[in-house]
């Protein structure tokens, strides 16, 4: 297939498996400028599938950056109403959600880091509703990647722009299984693959996991008891499937907030806010974060550690094998979308509910006395697996089992 192909396929997979756009939805799409030829490709998808409605949402983050750098930071504490009417709104009337990144990863190194703390808290307070639905399972939502050349440049500095793009281009597309063969026949393939690996998970009902590799992890967490393993598509209130993020290769599950111990050490950068935080560990005592270090970008990890409680605590834990598709790439993407699916990883912030036993239905309250890590601005996933990688379940009574070895499951 050529590159028209190829991008129409794209479209067809966002609006189809993606949030399975049906004729009782509107569709929001937050489409960066960059990104117009595949946002408008989506739209027409979309229509084809019969939603009422496409509202598209543009955005660019470079007049995000000029913003960021010239408006006074009352600006950044309140979102006002008509922005948050803007996807609350839809999420009342019914909504599927799309999300396609273009993202620099260093697109707001050295900027204020007061005004960024002050929008991300100030964008939770406004778009409560708008995730409150997402959390009860009534709004089907997906992020796909669009490759920008500032990206692609820091994913292969030595090449032409043109030519990054390119390259960036042939990894999204093989990541989200677009090429030779049936698109959507293999991605069920797959999603039957994370499915049978879940439930794996699922039968053994591990109390805690234990990580340990060379880099100096050594590390126990809890887990929510009732937790459930989830992989690859989900199912909203209605019944309907859908897959949260193409692509995919993560099993998770809910953390006990308060229960994990020692010292992790990142694998990977991540990129936060625009800002990349690289060599870094976080360690934890009783669930929380209580000292950190990184050689590069400890401004912005003070900054996410700093943004709220929940901040400091964990929302998710995720397992890949150090063998699998995005890994073998052998590419650092700087992107969490692609970067957390080649590697086993953490999250800092809010937790799924529904990777517990009825949690979509407890209040608030219930699901934070379970161990829920739910009142965070935050949901920062960072990688910790490696090629070594030790991981131990222990279950209630004590029993060990090895879960992963050299990288690798072996449950
Ligand atoms: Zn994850
Ligand atoms: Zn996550």
């Amino acid at each position: 297939m050529g590159f028209n192909e190829n991008l129409r396929e794209y479209a067809r997979v966002i609006a189809s498996l993606g949030v399975n756009a049906t004729p009782d939805r509107y569709v929001l799409l937050r489409c960066p400028i960059e990104a117009a030829e595949l946002g408008r490709l989506v739209a027409e998808e979309c229509y084809k599938l019969g939603a009422i409605d496409v509202i598209m949402q543009w955005n660019d983050e470079r007049s995000a950056r000029i913003r960021l750098d010239n408006a006074a930071k009352e600006q950044f504490e309140t979102v006002p109403e008509w922005r948050a009417e803007s996807q609350n709104y839809y999420a009342r009337k019914g909504c599927v959600a799309i999300s396609i990144v273009a993202e620099d990863p260093d697109i707001f190194a050295g900027a204020d880091s007061e005004k960024l703390m002050a929008s991300a808290l100030a964008g939770k307070k406004a778009f409560e509703e708008f995730y409150r639905i997402m959390d009860e399972g009534n709004l089907r939502w997906t992020v796909v990647a669009y490759p920008n050349e500032a990206w692609a440049k820091k994913v292969f500095p030595n090449d032409t722009p043109a030519n990054a793009v390119k390259k960036l281009w042939a990894a999204i597309f093989k990541t989200v299984r677009i090429g030779r063969g049936d698109t959507v026949k293999k991605w069920w393939r797959h999603d039957r693959m994370l499915k049978r690996r879940a439930r794996a998970l699922n039968r053994e009902k591990f109390v805690s996991l234990r990580y340990k590799n060379s880099l100096g992890t050594d590390f126990t967490v809890g887990l929510v008891e009732g937790h459930i393993w989830k992989g690859g598509s989900e199912k909203c209130v209605a019944g309907k499937v859908y897959f949260p993020n193409m692509p995919t290769e993560e099993i998770f599950t809910m953390p006990h907030c308060e229960k994990a111990e020692g010292r992790v050490y990142s694998s990977m950068p991540l990129s936060y806010q625009g800002e990349l935080i690289d060599k870094f560990y976080v360690e934890f005592k009783d669930g929380k974060v209580v000292s950190h270090g990184a050689e590069v970008g400890l401004r912005a990890l003070d900054r996410l550690l700093n943004t709220d409680e929940g901040s400091r605590r964990l929302g998710e834990v995720a397992l890949i094998p150090y063998d699998s598709p995005i890994s073998n790439l052998g590419i650092l993407f700087y992107n969490t979308l692609f970067d957390e699916n080649a590697s086993c990883h953490l999250a800092l912030g809010e937790c799924y509910p529904d990777t517990v036993k009825g949690g979509e239905k407890m209040s608030k309250e219930t699901l934070r006395a379970k161990g829920g890590n739910n009142d965070s601005a935050n949901h920062v996933d960072f990688m910790i697996g490696t090629a070594d990688m030790e991981i131990i379940g222990i279950k209630a009574d004590g029993t060990e089992v090895k879960v992963f070895e050299n990288g690798n499951f072996v449950i």
